[in-house]
């Protein structure tokens, strides 16, 4: 899911190569000298896997493969090197992509104009959890999965939110991604997640900036193009007595209209997603996602079990199973958001696209949602006070996928076009924060075009 929501636009093609003043075998030089030669990669085997992300999920996205290719990737093992790297790759005039887990779905981590891929997966300490103020403070490359399984069993704490890519780097989600288990009740990755950040700048002198509050917000959601995220700070709470509860319906109006119901119970659940039998039975097999049924998953506080029960029971549901454990919530957070759009793709191939929508019409006004592309169907997911949506259909061309726009729009839909990799969220300030943190215009170049 993304931040905001604004109208499609098709991918400009990259140039794909740094720019006539790059120098790239300098740069390559210089870092191995800065960082030895286990952490500097040349080879096409490293070239090839640091240009791919999770835009196989659009076809139009695909069709443009491969819309970027790294000249050299380098993993740091220690924060303190970044600013080192970056100096160097300013000096050379190289671009430089970060580079978390490589899940991002719209091609925002591909380098579109070469250079170096600066990937900071090595980076994975855990520097300070407090209980008391509701923080930890993490190294960017830390699994957000690590993070929320550390938190549960060392601190008795949770995540205020996580994506439904699990094994996604806090520095990916914070400026790729933006939403996931959590965001009914805390909402999306911009809206006070983020306590603090240190941040690096595309500076020749470029050191470890400590940014806070409203300060830190600019780098949310914006790719890495006004700075290099390599130390966070965010929120936690204390860990809830959850429940994981599986429902299924004859029919998706009934599990959609359970949705609705299900995300304004209290204490509130962290999740709640549904999808028809048809995006169901491409799920992983599980005994509580019956085949030919619609499906119903939340992960509801334990208090609020009875009233879920009821909700389901009274819309013609039945619940299929109520299971505990933290292993348990991460399970059903990876059937939310993009992926049952992953899952549909993964057993019909070449076959959908998907738009990304809001609003209360996707409920209200599913069948007439859902007509609007050949074979559509809806995954519904209860965001904060908002319900949100992927509308797969059949895929034919570009031009049919954004002659549905308007006709949602009509609708009362939101749409947000997933074939795109440009920046969308507070575009102008971002832009203007960068010409000043990013002189040279170096850092993930080519987003800013429609
Ligand atoms: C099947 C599927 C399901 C998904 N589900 C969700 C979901 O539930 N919620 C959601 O919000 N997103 C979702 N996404 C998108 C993506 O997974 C998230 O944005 C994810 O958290 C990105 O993390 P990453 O470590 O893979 O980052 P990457 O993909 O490596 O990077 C993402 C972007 O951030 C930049 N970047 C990475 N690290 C840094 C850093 N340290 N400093 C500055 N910039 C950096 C990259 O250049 C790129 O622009 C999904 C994608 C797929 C394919």
């Amino acid at each position: 899911m993304t931040a905001t929501s604004t109208a499609p636009a098709t991918a400009t093609p990259p140039t794909g190569s740094p720019g006539p003043t790059a120098d790239v075998a300098g740069l390559v030089d210089d870092l191995l000298e800065l960082l030895g030669p286990d952490a500097v990669h040349t080879d096409d085997r490293a070239l090839d896997k640091a240009s791919v992300d999770g835009s196989y999920l659009s076809p139009i996205l695909r069709a443009q493969w491969p819309i970027g290719r790294p000249e050299v990737v380098c993993r740091p093992t220690d924060v303190e090197q970044v600013p080192a790297v970056v100096r160097a790759a300013v000096r050379r005039r190289v671009p430089i992509t970060s580079r978390g887990k490589g899940t991002g779905n719209y091609g925002q981590v591909v380098p579109l104009h070469g250079g170096l891929v600066l990937d900071l997966t090595a980076l994975r300490g855990v520097d300070h959890v407090d209980t008391e103020a509701g923080v930890v403070t993490a190294e960017a490359g830390v699994r957000m999965l690590t993070l929320e399984k550390r938190l549960a069993s060392h601190h008795d704490s949770q995540l205020w939110m996580y994506p439904s890519t699990v094994q996604s780097t806090l520095g990916g989600f914070l400026a790729g991604g933006s939403a996931g288990t959590g965001t009914i009740v805390h909402g999306r990755n911009h809206e006070g997640f983020v306590e603090a950040l240190d941040v690096v700048f595309a500076h020749e002198d470029a050191e470890i900036v400590h940014l806070e509050g409203a300060d830190a917000q600019p780098f949310v959601h914006t790719y890495g193009v006004a700075g290099i995220i390599v130390r966070a700070t965010v929120r936690i709470e204390p860990l809830q007595d959850w429940r994981c509860v599986y429902a299924s319906f004859d029919d998706h109006h009934d599990a959609f209209a359970a949705v609705r119901r299900v995300h304004l119970v209290e204490p509130a659940p962290r999740l709640c997603s549904a999808d028809g039998a048809h995006v169901s039975s491409c799920l992983p097999a599980d005994e509580a996602i019956p085949a030919g049924r619609a499906s119903l998953r939340a992960i509801v506080d334990a208090a609020a079990v009875d009233e879920v029960r009821a909700i389901i029971d009274g819309a013609g549901g039945v619940v299929e199973a109520v299971r505990t454990g933290v292993n348990e919530t991460i399970k059903v957070s990876t059937l939310s958001y993009n992926h049952p759009t992953h899952w549909l793709q993964k057993a019909e191939p070449d076959t959908w696209f998907h738009m990304e929508c809001q609003g209360d019409a996707l409920v209200e006004r599913l069948d007439e949602v859902e007509a609007v592309y050949p074979g559509g169907t809806l995954h519904l997911e209860a965001g904060h006070g908002r319900m949100f949506g992927m509308l797969n259909g059949h895929y034919t061309s570009p031009e049919a996928a954004y002659a549905g726009v308007p006709v949602l729009e009509e609708l009362g839909v939101r749409v947000h076009s997933p074939h795109q990799y440009r920046v969308d969220h507070g575009t102008e300030a971002v832009r203007a924060l960068a010409a000043r943190t990013d002189p040279f215009g170096l850092l993930n170049p080519g987003r800013w075009e429609a």
